[in-house]
């Protein structure tokens, strides 16, 4: 489902020569299997983000081999990976969410770059708004909201296309403990039906709430798989 093998990722610093770049990443190698969960940790700069960057096809690796959804990326045309990419959910950090874009359209953008029918997608979207506790906002803009709201929107618009692979980055850090331990569950659901998720936190009561499988990170190297 995910794997990487000896894989590096270094920044280009413009004027600096490929030497003096700043390495991201170094070495690492790792796999996780379709339905896997994996907590990704490691202190601010240790290269949680460019891990993510990588594996949301933000960005090639810049040394080793990284397979994502059975295709290599190393060797995967724009084409295949424009495909891959809608494959994979995500929740970023500042959620980017479409500010001119009522909360509806916003959850509503990966189903439609799927071409799903509008039928469909209203009752999809209505759907997942219930269930994040948004259905009185739908026609919001997201400055409108609070950051917690605006992270839900953004969870909701990372799963309502059940994607293969799921990464959020600090996903409940607008949230209180009840809506973390509800997005818990949620990816617990999908894990349950075959989603790989990583999500990456420093959310430590949550993450003893919820053990799982650790993968830890420190100054680009990885230090725990297990
Ligand atoms: P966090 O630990 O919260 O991820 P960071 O300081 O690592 O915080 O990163 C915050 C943002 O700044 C990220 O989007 C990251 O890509 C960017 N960033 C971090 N370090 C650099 C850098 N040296 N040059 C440019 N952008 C950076
Ligand atoms: P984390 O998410 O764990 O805080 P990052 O992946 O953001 O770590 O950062 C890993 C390293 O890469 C840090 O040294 C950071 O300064 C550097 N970095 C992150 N983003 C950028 C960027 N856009 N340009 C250059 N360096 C960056």
């Amino acid at each position: 489902m995910i794997r990487l093998r000896d894989v590096g990722f270094r920044y280009d610093a413009p004027g600096a020569s490929g030497a003096s770049a700043p390495i991201a990443l170094r070495q690492i190698s790792f796999a996780v299997p379709q339905g896997g969960f994996r907590w990704l940790l490691g202190p601010s700069g240790a290269g949680k983000s460019s891990l993510l960057r990588l594996l949301a096809l933000g960005a090639r690796p810049t040394a080793g081999t990284l397979e994502i959804l059975g295709s290599n990326i190393g060797h995967a045309s724009r084409a295949a990976l424009a495909r891959l990419r809608r494959r994979i959910g995500i929740v970023h950090q500042d959620f980017r969410l479409l500010p001119d874009l009522p909360v509806f359209d916003n959850i509503a953008l990966p189903l439609r770059l799927q071409r799903r029918p509008e039928d469909e997608v209203r009752d999809e979207v209505h759907a997942i708004l219930d269930w994040v506790g948004l259905a009185s906002r739908a026609t919001a803009l997201p400055p409108q909201l609070s950051g917690g709201e605006q992270q839900r929107v953004a969870i909701a618009r990372a799963v309502i296309h059940r994607p293969a692979l799921m990464l959020a980055d600090e996903p409940t850090n607008a949230l209180d403990e009840l809506q973390a331990n509800r997005l818990m569950e949620l990816f617990r659901d999908l894990s349950g039906l075959g989603t790989t998720i990583l999500v990456a936190t420093h959310n430590e009561s949550l993450i003893r709430r919820y053990p799982a499988h650790e993968l830890e990170l420190a100054q680009g190297r990885l230090v725990r798989d297990g």
